[in-house]
């Protein structure tokens, strides 16, 4: 009988120990979580010291007078920059009109500026968009393209990507019958540095929908955006 009690006495702390222990360890988990949360979260004083180091490793001394405002100044800079990672298309394009009076055919946007970072060498991309949809029951108001170019522009982009993102946010959005976006920029990382092409400019289009299926709507777009 008091061999019987002990052994369950024994078999209840087991059972405890393991509880702990499995506590412990869910402690241990949740730490780490909070910890990389942390992590991914960058201070502005922390980007600021970071563009301190990068002073130095130019070959500049950052407490010079000339200086000492600079990693402030460049952090503002690239919080306009990347704005685009705080963004949503979504949002932009949620207020959209349903009364269309019948109108069907393209509507097209042209020389939209882009001012984008490529995402190699976080060198700028400066150039234009044009942008295309032909509606089927929904218009979208005009400021509102511009603005679709620039949410995924203020990010690091590569120029193909920043083609597709555009068409496809509006062509998703609107539900449209076809979309065009056409993009002709320069990169600086291939004008000022590599093979100093101070005049290259690179073009990208992507279609999708009628654009896409249709080649008289592709070369009546194509028409309109070189006038
Ligand atoms: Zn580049």
């Amino acid at each position: 009988m008091i061999l019987l009690l002990i052994l369950s006495i024994n078999n209840i702390l087991q059972y405890l120990n393991k509880i702990y222990k499995l506590s412990q360890i869910m402690k241990l988990v949740k730490n780490i979580n909070e910890k990389n949360s942390i992590k991914t979260e960058v201070s502005d004083k922390e980007a600021e010291e970071a563009f301190r180091t990068i002073l130095r490793w130019i070959g500049e001394d950052p407490s010079r007078e000339g200086l000492i405002e600079t990693p402030k100044r460049v952090t503002k800079a690239y919080k306009e920059y990347f704005q685009g990672y705080k963004k949503s298309t979504d949002e932009i394009l949620s207020k959209t009109f349903g009364d269309v009076e019948g109108y069907d055919d393209m509507v097209v946007e042209k020389n939209i500026t882009v001012e984008s970072h490529c995402e190699h060498h976080m060198a700028p991309i400066i150039g234009v968009a044009h942008v295309a949809y032909i509606p089927k029951n929904n218009v979208v108001g005009l400021s509102k393209l511009a603005r679709v170019v620039e949410v995924f522009s203020k990010r690091l982009q590569t120029q193909e990507r920043l083609t597709m993102q555009i068409a496809k946010a509006i062509m998703e959005a609107l539900d449209a019958k076809g979309v065009a976006v056409t993009i002709d920029a320069s990169h600086q990382c291939m004008t000022m540095r590599g093979i100093k092409k101070e005049r290259a400019t690179t073009v990208t289009n992507y279609y999708l929908g009628q654009f896409k299926e249709d080649l008289s709507y592709q070369n009546r777009y194509l028409r309109f955006i070189v006038k």
